[in-house]
């Protein structure tokens, strides 16, 4: 049985001692996110990226985990209605380990 890792927020408010509507909601947002493949959990966190403009993809990575690399990506999918994504889920639940986000052809060798 696979175990579900959710990531905990490393924002501001999710660190600190005092009680804040955001805890909730960014414990949430990775709650549903833990649930999703790779290109669905980017388009997500685009998407809320998005709401805060300059300064999202930081912010979204601070608290999702994602790298910005990766946020930035899904906006731009995002921006062309994600035309040429696969439709459906890119892989089955707990089909092993999640696919790197970013590949580097020819690491190991030369
Ligand atoms: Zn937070």
């Amino acid at each position: 049985m696979v175990e579900l890792e959710v990531h905990e927020c490393e924002c501001e408010v999710c660190r600190g001692a005092e009680e804040h509507p955001d805890r909730e909601r960014h414990r949430h947002l990775n709650a549903v996110l833990s649930r999703l493949d790779e290109q669905q959990r980017r388009w997500v966190v685009a998407l809320e990226s998005e709401q805060w403009g300059h300064g999202g993809d930081t912010r979204m990575a601070v608290i999702t985990g994602l790298h910005p690399e990766t946020i930035r990506r899904g906006r731009q999918e995002l921006a062309e209605d994600l035309a040429g994504r696969p439709v459906g889920r890119t892989r089955l639940p707990g089909a092993g380990r999640p696919v790197v986000e970013k590949k580097s052809r020819n690491s190991n060798r030369l």
